[in-house]
């Protein structure tokens, strides 16, 4: 009886706090009322962790306003648990400072960390959205898209787009090279990584790819961050590498299309002296990679990869393992240490993982709530 009604008091609060929760509409009445908005239309996307709306700002002489974003993160207690693997060693929460226990708190700091992530990029010359103004869990930034409200299309889309603009291996180069440039930029300017970069998270608008999604981006000395990173280049190499193959570079696409794991070397490697650009770098990485390609062959290359796809996943899985409680506990209590060098990710990990296995072990099986997921996915 007990753990069936603490379940549907769960299910409850996962409904009732979705988007438009009667704080969420004091938030965007407000700025209506104020002026800020002259009007909010229509759903732009849902998602598990925010929808984002289309909205139109009032211009100060009363002209028409710009096209705004307004992401909504949802108060979801389950928003907040998919998140937490994030949170873990976020350097903000260590010494005791800042423990956020309610989930409205962590999903206001969500919104204000992709507002400051925003204004980071930006900072360094990376194209993403304009962080406009932030209240509470809502977020406005400036919206890339038709001014119908049609966002632009994300890269996953590119390919199928109604007017395809990339068709060629050429193009699709061209856009890798864009993005490879400003991973880099991120981690060596920005001094973040992604955290959740793949075809879904990068827009194209204005013959430009836009960053998007950076709420849970993270300070480069984060102790997972280059754990996400790995994941992230995986990502990246694979929907480029494939685009490239489509568009008929077949055997072209290793000269094209970095490994993930010479992505991941390009983006952290320190250079000494010269500032070299972005671009003349990866240009270098490309042709050692086809030098290896020439003595080595693919497989070599194609093993190299393999490992480094094992690795990414190893983290991130064992740490949605958790609930919140165990999250919390594993790194307030210390457990976690942080692995800072690339060579000491191995230990860093072994240790990390036999922390979770024990944490894991003492959580209750029935509070993964799937069914709660899927309702709350649904709105
Ligand atoms: P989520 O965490 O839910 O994935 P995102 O930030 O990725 O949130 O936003 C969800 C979707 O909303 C994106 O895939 C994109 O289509 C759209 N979107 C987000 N920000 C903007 C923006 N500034 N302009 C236009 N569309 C946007
Ligand atoms: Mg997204």
């Amino acid at each position: 009886l007990v753990p069936e009604s603490r379940r549907k008091d769960k299910q409850d609060r996962a409904t009732v706090e979705q988007v438009l929760d009667p704080r969420t509409r004091r938030v965007l009445s407000k700025l209506l009322r104020n002026g800020v908005l002259r009007a909010l239309h229509g759903c732009v996307a849902t998602g598990k962790e925010a929808n984002v709306y289309h909205a139109r700002a009032s211009a100060p002489e009363g002209g028409d306003g710009r096209d705004v974003a307004v992401k909504i993160f949802k108060t979801s207690i389950l928003a907040f648990k998919d998140r937490a693997k994030y949170v873990v060693g976020e350097r903000r929460f260590q010494g005791g400072y800042a423990k956020p226990r309610n989930p409205r708190k962590m999903v206001k700091l969500w919104a204000e960390k992709e507002f400051r992530n925003l204004m980071r990029l930006r900072d360094v010359g990376i194209a993403c959205p304009q962080a406009l103004l932030l209240r509470d869990h809502v977020l406005l930034m400036s919206f890339c898209g038709d001014t119908d409200g049609r966002p632009a299309p994300r890269l996953c889309e590119l390919g199928r787009a109604r007017a395809d603009p990339f068709s060629t291996a050429d193009e699709w180069s061209a856009l890798y090279t864009e993005v490879a440039a400003a991973m880099r930029r991120l981690y060596q300017r920005a001094r973040l990584v992604h955290g959740d970069l793949s075809e879904y998270n990068l827009l194209y608008w204005q013959q430009k790819v836009y960053f998007i999604d950076v709420s849970q981006s993270m300070e480069r000395d984060h102790p997972y961050a280059l754990d996400f990173l790995r994941r992230d280049c995986h990502n990246v190499s694979a929907f480029f590498r494939a685009q490239v193959e489509r568009s008929g570079g077949g055997s072209e696409a290793l000269e094209r299309v970095l490994t993930a794991r010479r992505l991941f070397e390009y983006v952290v490697a320190a250079v000494e002296g010269s500032e070299e650009s972005e671009a003349a770098l990866l240009a270098t990485a490309l042709r050692q990679q086809r030098e290896a390609l020439q003595s080595g062959g693919a497989a070599l290359l194609e093993t190299a990869d393999d490992e480094v796809v094992f690795e990414a996943a190893y983290i991130p899985r064992r740490l949605d393992e958790l609930d919140e409680e165990d999250v919390e506990r594993v790194y307030y209590d210390g457990m976690l240490r942080p692995a800072n060098a690339f060579e000491e990710q191995r230990g860093g990990r072994e240790e990390a993982g036999r922390d979770s296995e024990e944490s894991v072990a003492t959580t209750d099986a029935s509070d993964t709530d799937g069914e709660t997921e899927s309702s709350a996915a649904n709105d």
